[in-house]
């Protein structure tokens, strides 16, 4: 595993030592990039080793398997990364990375088994961070794991399952009255008297650093070739930057092949139509986006008002000629049941804002069936079991009771298609 070169501000370009703890560039606020001796690393790292490291030590699965382009720390590791990318049943050319295979079901597992891996390199003993449901349950975990303590934010309305895992894992959990910007104005105002390092995304370096590692698995998984576009649902837009990231260490360290010409794929950043601020500000043409006034949607995820990444995320969609789109709850909906229904596949409501994008853009014609796509479904469907049964209009069927009736309509009065619909239960006699 390498050694950090230095630390990089995205915004003025300042070099910052990473010998102790960072957290955003102290000149202009800017996130901060991990960067590398990278002709030091074309030697040492070679795709080649990748396969053979994994093969030969435990600690070099999932993610792990790249470790030599990560910073050099014993990995607090639950076994995350490297998890599948499964071909469409009905469009040949289009891969799901199923990101639930991750431990605790999401695609946060990666960022935070990197952020709390720095974390303990550089003994810090408190993390804070405010969530929007799953990065908690990630935090909680990994602090378990590194017996670090963990205090999480979360908004009162989060899948119940965010709040459970919060709850078993041991970590300090406190429910918000508003979003995830509500909880991270709580921490920030609290973090310097309770002694607290804040893990937020994009305000430390290294979950961009974990996260970046799907960009370098789509692209193996992709015989080390570039897919044409990458969809990615997009609340605080981490995974999106560090994909980004990936590409560039990439092409510097000679991984990716060349298709004729090295172009590196159209990033398609989706989002909820009830919290869409990098949609929004990417049709206006502005560089950053505004706070997205009373953000609903549930597709939790999603629930991100103002991303800190946001001109990262904008810049990054504009330079690989993609886009940033948004769909309502019931297309997410639609296309998670059709998801389920035809591919087997339970996908969270974020990774069905996806699906929907990839139907919309056959549809227009702005894709064609013969581009080869990557879709992320960011997370397990199963840890939304609550806001998607709701969402159905479906309870548990009682005795003498069908279900149906209760099923017949959802909460926003749209009736649902026959598909949609529960089935009775069966009393035995
Ligand atoms: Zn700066």
């Amino acid at each position: 595993m390498p050694s950090i070169a230095y630390l990089e501000c995205s915004r003025c370009q300042s070099h910052l030592s990473a010998e102790g703890v960072q957290t955003l560039c102290p000149q202009c606020g800017g996130v901060l990039y991990v960067r590398y001796d990278m002709a030091a690393l074309r030697k040492s790292a070679s795709r080649d080793d990748i396969q053979a490291r994994a093969a030969a030590s435990p600690t070099s699965l999932g993610m792990w398997r790249y470790a030599g382009v990560l910073p050099s720390a014993a990995p607090v590791t639950l076994g995350e990364g490297f998890t599948p990318m499964l071909r469409s049943r009905r469009y040949p050319n289009l891969f799901l990375k199923e990101e639930a295979a991750n431990p605790t079901g999401t695609f946060k597992a990666r960022g935070l088994s990197m952020a709390v891996t720095m974390a303990r390199h550089y003994g810090l003993k408190k993390l804070a961070v405010p969530s929007a449901g799953n990065a908690a349950g990630a935090l909680a975990a990994y602090a378990a794991a590194a017996g670090i303590e963990a205090h999480i934010f979360m908004p009162r309305d989060v899948p119940l399952a965010n709040y459970l895992e919060g709850v078993a894992y041991g970590a300090n959990v406190t429910l918000v009255d508003g979003l995830i910007s509500d909880c991270a104005r709580i921490v920030a105002e609290r973090k310097d008297a309770e002694g607290w390092f804040d893990i937020s995304s994009l305000k430390e370096p290294f979950r961009v650093e974990g996260k970046k590692t799907m960009g370098y698995e789509l692209v193996e998984q992709s015989g080390w070739q570039y897919p044409d576009a990458v969809f990615y649902p997009t609340g605080g837009g981490v995974g999106l930057i560090g994909m980004w990231k990936a590409f560039e260490e990439m092409e510097e360290l000679g991984w990716v092949e060349s298709r004729g010409t090295m172009k590196r794929p159209k990033m398609i950043a989706v989002q909820a139509s009830g919290c869409a601020p990098v949609a929004k500000a990417f049709r206006q043409g502005d560089v950053a986006s505004q706070m997205w006034p009373n953000a609903a949607t549930f597709a939790s995820g999603l629930r991100v008002p103002k991303p800190y990444g946001d001109g990262l995320i904008l810049d990054i969609v504009r330079q690989s000629g993609g886009l940033v789109l948004d769909f309502d709850d019931d297309q997410i909906l639609t296309s998670l049941l059709d998801w389920a229904r035809r591919e087997g596949l339970f996908l969270s409501p974020e990774g069905a804002a996806a699906t929907a994008a990839y139907d919309h853009l056959i549809g227009s014609g702005w894709l064609s069936p013969a581009d080869k796509v990557v879709i992320f479904n960011t997370g397990a469907g199963l840890k939304y079991a609550d806001v998607i049964a709701a969402a159905m209009n479906l309870a548990l069927p009682t005795p003498g009771h069908s279900g149906r009736e209760e099923a017949e309509k959802d909460h926003r009065g749209m009736t649902l298609p026959a598909r949609h619909r529960a089935g009775g239960i069966i009393t035995p006699q």
